[in-house]
């Protein structure tokens, strides 16, 4: 049975935690329940750390000369200095951590797509940005898994996450260890994965690993984990699992007879047309690396990459894209 860490994340506290929105309420997330027995969790509640206590009146963001203040909405209370002390404060002090679940639309947490006003007066919103704290999660951690609740809704987004943050937790394992061994071995089970991403991170990462100048592995690991982040930064392109795909086939090329390589191209153009999920494909390779055994490919990390409690196949339908 794979093993799995338990990634490390900061969480929005109203996300399962605490009653601690504007009006009194808890959100009892799902994808929040499930990820618990998986994950430890930091929850934070922003607007309860600069004091405002729940239930309270509600905040909004608003356009300034120097950028989005907080005020709250009815009052006119700028909290705009007591939330970013708070947040220096409270990111500065977090123990190496995989990523981040926020709550979205928060004028406070929200990382990505949170109204901005133009004034207190009633009225649309302005534009779009990110929240107070948000904002400062995306430029404190940009190498970090970062999300909010409504978004991993959507099956590719949540994919993403997930994959992200367990690999960044494996990672964090391989690094406190501090050996090229565990590197090496990290590098081997990650393969097809990065390959998924991008065959020349692969590459890169792969002649890092050969550290062919005898660097200290404190420092091969160091450009390592800057390569990884980089390499997942987004998520993979369709063309770029295709490969990985195409690469895993050619493991069984001499076992397949016809039909087999022609359902499974079949299925890959389906796949590429967005009328077949990635799952499809993996469950055919699985199907094969347990009837023909192929070590390397059994070791990937590609095929197992989050626990399997954590797949779902629900779908926001909100650019779906299998
Ligand atoms: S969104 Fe953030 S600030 Fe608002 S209640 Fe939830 S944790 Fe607190």
């Amino acid at each position: 049975m794979t093993e799995f860490p338990r990634p490390k994340l900061v969480v929005s506290k109203c996300l399962g935690f605490e009653a601690c929105r504007w009006n009194g309420d808890i959100i009892n997330d799902e994808f929040v329940a499930r990820l618990k027995r998986l994950a430890d969790f930091l929850p934070v509640c922003p607007e309860m750390e600069i004091g405002l206590g729940a239930p309270r009146k509600p905040l909004r963001l608003v356009d300034f000369p120097d950028g989005p203040h907080l005020l709250q909405w009815d009052t006119g209370r700028d909290c705009t200095g007591e939330m970013r002390a708070f947040c220096a404060a409270f990111l500065d002090s977090l123990p190496e951590v995989d990523g981040f679940l926020l709550k979205g639309r928060s004028p406070s947490c929200g990382p990505v797509d949170v109204k901005i006003y133009a004034g207190l007066a009633k009225g649309a919103a302005s534009h779009r940005g990110r929240g107070m704290f948000g904002q400062a999660v995306a430029a404190g951690f940009p190498e970090a898994a970062l999300e909010h609740e409504g978004r991993v809704r959507n099956f590719a987004i949540r994919e993403h996450f997930l994959t992200k943050l367990f690999c960044l937790a494996r990672f964090r394992a391989v690094k406190a260890a501090g050996t090229m061994r565990g590197l090496i071995a990290f590098h081997a089970d990650h393969k097809l994965l990065l390959m998924a991403y991008s065959q020349q991170a692969m590459r890169r990462l792969g002649r890092l690993v050969a550290n062919p100048d005898k660097l200290a592995p404190a420092q091969v690991l160091a450009a390592y984990q800057a390569g990884l982040q980089r390499a997942l930064a987004r998520n993979a392109a369709l063309t770029s699992h295709i490969n990985a795909l195409m690469h895993a086939m050619g493991y069984f090329k001499n076992e397949l007879n016809r039909r087999e390589k022609a359902h499974f191209l079949d299925l890959l153009e389906r796949y590429r047309a967005g009328k077949a999920p990635l799952s499809a494909l993996l469950a055919v390779l699985g199907v094969w690396i347990a009837r023909w055994g192929r070590d390397y490919l059994a070791g990937q990390v590609y095929f197992n990459p989050y626990p399997l409690e954590l797949i779902e196949i629900s779908d926001s339908g909100k650019g779906r894209d299998l």
